[in-house]
């Protein structure tokens, strides 16, 4: 069975808009409940290693879904169609989740509530 995977994407760390959360709390709440069988965080997913990273993580297809939480999804979408094809991976099965200027907890149940609308 696919695994369901967690990114967390933080703008470098250095963008005000997620100076007001802990992110390694934030991905600590979601393993701790097991809502997913992975979670990492990437300084910047829509730089070019970025990209690199996707690939890298998507190619094998064993994810099956992924959920990347960080700037606005429609955004998310457009930033990264080209690794995801690259992959070869459904672009279908990435579902993004705004959490900039949340707090750690606000951004807990933002992505648990992405997570289990999906089904999870
Ligand atoms: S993908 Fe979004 S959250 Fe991640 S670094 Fe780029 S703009 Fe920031």
């Amino acid at each position: 069975m696919g695994k369901k995977g967690l990114l967390l994407c933080v703008c470098q760390g250095t963008c005000p808009s997620f100076q007001e959360m802990n992110i390694f709390e934030v991905g600590n709440a979601i393993r701790r409940e097991r809502l997913v069988d992975y979670v990492a965080i990437h300084p910047q997913l829509c730089a070019l290693d970025g990209d690199e990273f996707l690939i890298a993580l998507l190619a094998g297809g064993s994810t099956d879904e992924l959920y990347i939480a960080g700037c606005d999804p429609q955004m998310q979408a457009k930033m990264y169609r080209d690794a995801f094809q690259a992959a070869g991976f459904d672009g279908g099965k990435a579902k993004g989740v705004d959490i900039r200027n949340m707090s750690t907890e606000q951004a807990v149940e933002a992505i648990k509530a992405l997570i289990t609308s999906d089904g999870a």
